[in-house]
C-alpha cells in the first residue's frame, strides 16, 4: 500500500520542501452572512477556519509575516499562497482576480490554493481561476467533509452531493486541481461511513485529499451537542484506525495534504489528545511502519 504525500509531491514538483502560507482574503460565507444562514457550519469557529492566516493585512503584508516566521526552515524557499478564511471565491471577479494576482505576483510564492465551497463557484469564478493557472498552477480546496446527507443537515453544510459533483466536473473540466477535505469522527458517522466518504473522493476526480479529525470548538453548536452529551470523539487509536482504512480506499495518484486536524489550541475542547500534533504524526508513522512490516506493503511518509 502506497500514499502520496504532499512534501512528496512538492519536492517532485518543485524540487525543494514547500511551506503552506494561510492567507485571509476578507471574505465571509453564505452560511454566515445569512444568504443560507448566520449560525455557521455546526463545528465553525466563527473565523472561517482561518485561525493562523495574518487578517486584516494586505495580501503582500501577510505573506512577509508568514514567510519571516519560517525563514529559518525556508531560507529563499517557495510558498503555496493558500487563501483559507472562509469561502475565499465568495466576492465578484474582479475582487478575486486583485487579491490571487498580488498573492501570486510573489516571486517565491509557486502554487495559489483557495479554500472554497463547491456552491460558490460560478462561471465567471472558474474561468478567472483557469486563466490564472496558465501562470502558476492554481489548485482549489473543497469543504465536503461528508458524503452522507444526513450529517451534511446536522453540520448544516448547506449544499448536497450533487453539487459536490457538479463543482468538481467544471473545475476539472478547466483545467484546475481539486483537493477534498473530509473530516473524521462526525457525529452519528461510522467507521463504515468515513470510508465510504473516502473512496467517493477518491473516485469523484479529484486529484488530492486532507483528511482532518473532528475538533469541537469553545463557542460552536457543535460544543453545545457534545457537552450535553449527544455524541463522543475518537480515540487517538481509534481515529488512527479509520484513517488507515481511508487511505486504504483512496486511489494511489491522489496527494494526501493532511492526516490529522489542525485546529486552534485556545479554543479546543475536544479530542484534547490531537493537541500534541507531534505526538499524534509520531504514533501515526509507527502505526504505519508496523503496517508495513506486517503486511509486507509501503505505507510511505516523510
Ligand atoms: S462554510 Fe466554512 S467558513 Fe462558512 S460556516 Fe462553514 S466552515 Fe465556516
Amino acid at each position: 500500500m502506497f500514499y502520496r504525500t504532499f512534501n512528496q509531491e512538492m519536492v517532485r514538483r518543485f524540487g525543494c520542501k514547500v511551506y503552506k502560507i494561510a492567507l485571509d482574503g476578507g471574505f465571509t460565507c453564505p452560511n454566515r452572512d445569512g444568504t443560507l444562514d448566520t449560525r455557521g457550519c455546526i463545528f465553525c469557529s466563527g473565523r472561517g477556519s482561518g485561525d493562523f492566516a495574518f487578517g486584516g493585512e494586505e495580501i503582500e503584508k501577510q505573506l512577509e509575516y508568514a514567510m519571516a516566521l519560517v525563514s529559518e526552515k525556508n531560507k529563499g524557499g517557495k510558498f503555496v499562497a493558500y487563501f483559507q478564511n472562509f469561502t475565499s471565491t465568495y466576492a465578484p471577479a474582479d475582487k478575486l482576480r486583485t487579491l490571487y494576482e498580488k498573492a501570486m505576483a510573489h516571486p517565491q510564492v509557486v502554487a495559489l490554493s483557495v479554500g472554497t465551497r463547491p456552491d460558490c463557484l460560478p462561471d465567471d469564478v472558474v474561468a478567472l481561476l483557469s486563466e490564472l493557472n496558465k501562470t502558476k498552477p492554481v489548485w482549489v480546496e473543497l469543504g465536503l467533509q461528508t458524503i452522507h446527507e444526513k450529517t451534511a443537515e446536522y453540520i448544516r453544510r448547506g449544499y448536497t452531493l450533487t453539487v459536490y459533483d457538479d463543482a468538481v466536473k467544471r473545475l476539472k473540466a478547466a483545467g484546475l486541481e481539486v483537493i477534498t477535505h473530509m473530516i473524521i469522527g462526525l457525529p452519528g458517522e461510522t467507521r463504515q461511513d468515513a470510508i465510504e466518504t473516502a473512496r467517493y473522493i477518491g473516485a469523484s476526480g479529484a486529484d488530492g485529499i486532507k483528511l482532518q479529525l473532528l475538533h469541537v470548538l469553545r463557542g460552536t453548536d457543535l460544543a453545545a451537542d457534545f457537552e450535553a452529551g449527544k455524541f463522543t470523539l475518537p480515540t487517538m487509536e481509534e481515529y488512527i484506525d479509520i484513517l488507515v482504512e481511508c487511505l486504504r480506499v483512496i486511489p494511489e495518484r491522489m496527494v494526501i495534504h493532511r492526516l490529522t486536524g489542525d485546529g486552534a489550541k485556545r479554543d479546543l475542547i475536544a479530542p484534547l489528545w490531537s493537541a500534541d500534533k507531534k505526538r499524534v504524526l509520531n504514533t501515526i508513522n509507527r502505526t504505519f511502519d508496523i503496517l508495513d512490516v506486517q503486511q509486507g506493503s509501503a505505507l510511505k511518509k516523510n
